[in-house]
């Protein structure tokens, strides 16, 4: 019989977290199946793939990148180490507990160099579109290879989208947003905050970004901020020179009017207002329509999709747990194809990312939200051969991490978590976040000692 043909689509973490589940089954002896994955930029990584492009890439597609040059995780790496493939065995010794961008992409990259699967990857190919014969049960999948500037159209018996959903931009409009006098950017254009030095900007959303972006620009010396919320304030401890402010209501030059009537006259206004998910390749029959939540509708398991069982979607929830849950997914979508997991009928399946959504929607707060995703990652490893690890010592990293931010917002990643793969707690970093302003790998990993100024 000839070999299952298997397409995944995008070389970010979700989709090389697919590859090293395969691999991974390669290495135990068993026959896996052809694996291709297809990947728009010229290397690995998805958005850890740090690019200072916005708008378009250099093939003319719409940029992928999201990410800033200062960023740093924004959550502790301890909530999302790899179970085979830990900081200590990438670095060779204990790192800090939130590794700026370059840190994280060098450790993403240590796992699958050394599962050796680069070869697996089409890269420069960008899919253009995806159909389904329900007759021949084949996919038929489109790419553009844009290096050697002709499109590929091959058959596969299933299609893994990972592609990611942080990547295409939610962009509100409010009246006067035409006319305004300074410059409007959506959280996925920014790149550098030291283009913020000395200015007054407004920051409007209440998530991560707005969280994260601010506190950039507060680092790296913007004037002031002022955050604005639609659904209630992010409420930390803010500096003297950032307010918030309720939802904008218009826009008149360069003065922002709120909807309590207050205003503010601003340089710039940074949307920190989201993603969405944008399938551009896929047909309305094999798309996926959810919001950003952590029970993806029509995701039996989180991963099948429900309309066709033969079509799966990695990492489409909104995250606490990123790397390791995306693991957990990829190796219980890869014993799904290879035969190992039987999927129940649709009736069933649909029962299933129901009650995901009931439960979600019964939480009722952050830390039941982060034990809810937590349990769904246990349930999957459960159910395969990826490393079982401490799911609980994750949660407790997130539960001290809400705690820190609640204390200091800009201090704290100054802290260290207990590892959930190797139990030891993971040193201060050598320079407090917000005087480290060379974030370079190099400057990350130096020892305290050398840090020190001379
Ligand atoms: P998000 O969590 O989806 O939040 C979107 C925000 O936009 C919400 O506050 C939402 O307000 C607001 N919003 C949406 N539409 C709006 C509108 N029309 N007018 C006003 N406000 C509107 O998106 P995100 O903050 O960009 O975060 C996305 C992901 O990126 C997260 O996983 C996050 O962890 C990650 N991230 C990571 C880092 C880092 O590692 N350093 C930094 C930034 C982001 P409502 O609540 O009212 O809907």
């Amino acid at each position: 019989m000839a070999k299952k043909r298997i397409c995944v689509i995008g070389a970010g973490p979700s989709g090389l977290a697919q590859l090293r589940a395969f691999q991974s089954a390669a290495e135990q002896g068993a026959e896996i199946p052809e694996i291709v994955c297809y990947e728009a930029q010229s290397d690995w990584g998805g958005l850890w793939n740090y690019t200072w492009r916005t708008g378009v890439d250099d093939n003319g597609f719409p940029c992928h990148g999201s990410m800033y040059r200062y960023l740093w995780s924004n959550g502790p790496k301890e909530g999302l180490e790899f179970a085979d493939y830990t900081f200590d065995e990438h670095f060779g010794k204990e790192i800090a507990s939130y590794p700026p961008r370059e840190v994280l992409f060098d450790y993403i990259k240590g796992r699958v160099e050394k599962a050796d699967v680069r070869d697996w990857i089409r890269f420069d190919n960008y899919v253009r579109d995806v159909s389904y014969d329900s007759g021949r049960a084949k996919f038929t999948v489109t790419a553009r290879d844009t290096a050697k500037d002709v499109e590929t159209v091959e058959e596969y018996d299933h299609v893994i989208v990972a592609s990611g959903h942080f990547s295409t931009p939610n962009v509100p409009y409010y009246p006067g947003f035409e006319s305004y006098n300074g410059r409007i950017l959506h959280a996925h254009d920014f790149r550098d905050a030291r283009e913020f030095q000395d200015k007054d900007i407004l920051i409007m959303g209440s998530s991560y970004s707005a969280e994260d972006i601010g506190s950039q620009c507060w680092k790296y010396g913007c004037r002031s901020i002022i955050s604005s919320h639609r659904s209630g304030p992010m409420g930390y401890k803010w500096p003297d020179n950032w307010d918030e402010a309720p939802a904008v209501d218009h826009v008149e030059g360069k003065t922002v009017h709120f909807v309590d009537g207050t205003s503010r006259e601003v340089d710039a206004i940074i949307l920190c207002t989201g993603y969405k998910h944008h399938f551009p390749f896929l047909p309305d029959d094999l798309r996926l329509k959810t919001a950003n939540r952590l029970a993806a509708a029509d995701l039996y398991k989180g991963v099948v999709y429900v309309p066709n069982p033969a079509l799966f979607y990695l990492g489409m929830q909104d995250q606490w747990f990123t790397f390791n849950m995306f693991d957990a997914q990829a190796w219980w979508v890869r014993d799904c194809i290879m035969g190992k997991i039987a999927l129940p009928d649709a009736a069933t399946m649909e029962a299933d990312w129901k009650q995901r959504e009931a439960d979600e929607d019964a939480l009722e707060d952050d830390y039941a939200c982060i034990r809810y995703q937590g349990d769904y990652v246990e349930e999957l490893i459960a159910e395969t051969d990826y490393p079982s690890f401490d799911v609980e010592a994750a949660c407790q990293a997130f539960y001290e991490w809400k705690k820190h931010k609640k204390k200091d917002i800009m201090a704290f990643r100054n802290y260290g978590y207990v590892s959930p793969m190797t139990g030891k707690k993971a040193p201060a970093h050598h320079t407090p976040w917000v005087d480290a302003l060379d974030d370079s790998l190099e400057a990350y990993l130096q020892s305290p000692k050398q840090a020190q100024p001379a």
